[in-house]
């Protein structure tokens, strides 16, 4: 899937499914998120079938993008879900995702949260650490419950992808050293409130290449053919996430490819398979839609400056992330270099540099591509201005599924103290 395959342009204009962009942009102020339900349920069905000959369950994970439009239309499909804290397994509930569907992952969870998911049974945690370990066991122990645990190993190998969403180096903050896993699977087994159960592996984010996880499966393949010499009973490996997603040019291997890597490194061992994928479900299924609200000549360049900013969509500000840039009208042929960016005050809030975009004016619709994963989840209201808005299009319908909140909604939520 490239970043336009579910945004194509027909006659010049943009659409989704059945419905023009410019048709939405009449009904919903912008700037606001924009998902395709067909590509997210696509998407979805193409890991489905490439595991299909394998013992496996998708567990979507919600970070990517917690919207519960997104998790119904995948719980409808019999997604189950990788969460990261108690708001996500609450999101994932809601959604109708069972909790015997649920993977916890996290390297801070609290009593609060760990007691949480305990009461409701979920399918595993992903323990992070020994510390980690011992507070499920107290915790399991004293609601006289059993978690079911893998440990999230660090196989200690390089992702090949940005520094910020590599984890699985030895130096990074995530999972236990592989070095040092057969220990802590020994204590595991000794802690009361607490089954062994799988090992977990997660390595990083946005990988073009399939190097990297053949290598920490591989690794992982032998701890447990090793953790099972050791006598222990581990009957699920969950692989994590990771698989990337086309931005620009990037060359992807396709979910069969990736799936048939995964038989190849961990069929022998007869276990259940957990896949984690969050990015290349949503990442191409959503567009963030813009209004140009002023073409400025500089000295030297030419601003297309726009109504959406560096709080609405963080990624090349934070990660140094390429998206494509679109008019959402292309009926002007001459294609124009601006500078694309935001309205906030800070010089990083800038989502492209001199990039060829349709010429446009003030009030035009430009398109930021590939919006759909770690877009409106990581977006603030820094310089109060107001989380956008997300639509989901299913054909021809399109429904709201968050609103845009009011001015009185954010400055009501601050308390002004009685001394004042
Ligand atoms: C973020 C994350 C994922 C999803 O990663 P994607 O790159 O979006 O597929 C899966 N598992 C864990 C533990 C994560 O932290």
């Amino acid at each position: 899937m490239t970043p336009v395959s579910y945004f194509p342009h027909q006659n010049n204009h943009m659409y989704v499914e059945g419905i023009a962009i410019s048709d939405i942009a009449k009904q919903i102020q912008t700037p606001f998120y924009c998902y395709s339900s067909t590509a997210i349920e696509t998407n979805y069905q193409d890991y489905q079938r490439a595991f299909s000959t394998q013992d496996a369950l998708i567990c979507y994970a919600v970070k990517a993008n917690s919207n519960q439009a997104v998790l119904a239309t995948l719980a409808k499909l019999g997604s189950g879900a990788d969460v990261v804290s108690m708001g996500e397994i609450r999101r994932a509930i809601t959604a109708g995702i069972p909790a015997n569907k649920i993977v916890y992952s996290g390297v801070a969870k609290t009593l609060e949260e760990i007691s949480y998911a305990l009461s409701l049974d979920i399918l595993q945690f992903n323990v992070e650490s020994e510390p980690e370990l011992a507070l499920i066991s107290k915790v399991a122990t004293s609601l006289n419950k059993t978690a079911a645990i893998a440990f999230r190993i660090n196989p200690d190998v390089c992702a090949q992808t940005h520094a910020k969403i590599s984890t699985g180096n030895a130096e990074n903050k995530f999972g236990v050293p592989i070095s040092k896993a057969r220990l802590a699977y020994k204590q595991a087994a000794a802690l009361p409130g607490i089954k062994v159960q799988g090992v977990d592996v997660h390595i990083g984010s946005q990988l073009t290449s399939l190097a990297p996880f053949a290598e920490a499966y591989k690794r992982i393949a032998e701890l447990v053919i090793d953790l099972r010499s050791d006598g222990h009973d581990i009957s699920v490996v969950d692989v994590g996430g990771g698989l990337g997603i086309t931005y620009l040019d990037e060359i992807i291997p396709s979910k069969q490819t990736y799936a048939d890597m995964v038989t190849a490194q961990l069929s022998h061992l007869n276990c259940k398979i957990i896949i984690e994928p969050g990015r290349s479900l949503l990442g191409n299924a959503g567009i963030l839609v813009s209004s140009v609200v002023f073409v400025k000549t500089g000295e030297e360049r030419q601003f297309l400056m726009l109504d959406a900013g560096m709080n609405d969509l963080i990624r090349p500000s934070m990660y140094e992330a390429y998206h494509q840039i679109i008019a959402v009208d292309k009926s002007s042929n001459v294609l124009k270099t601006y500078d694309v960016v935001g309205p906030v005050c800070e010089t990083g809030d800038t989502f492209a540099k001199a990039r060829e975009v349709h010429q446009s004016d003030a009030g035009d619709l430009i398109a930021i591509m590939s919006s759909g994963a770690y877009g409106a989840v990581m977006s603030s209201s820094y310089n109060t201005r107001l989380l956008v808005p997300e639509v989901m299009v299913k054909g021809n319908e399109f429904a709201i599924v968050r609103k845009r909140p009011s001015y009185e909604d954010i400055i009501k939520q601050d308390i002004t103290p009685s001394w004042l």
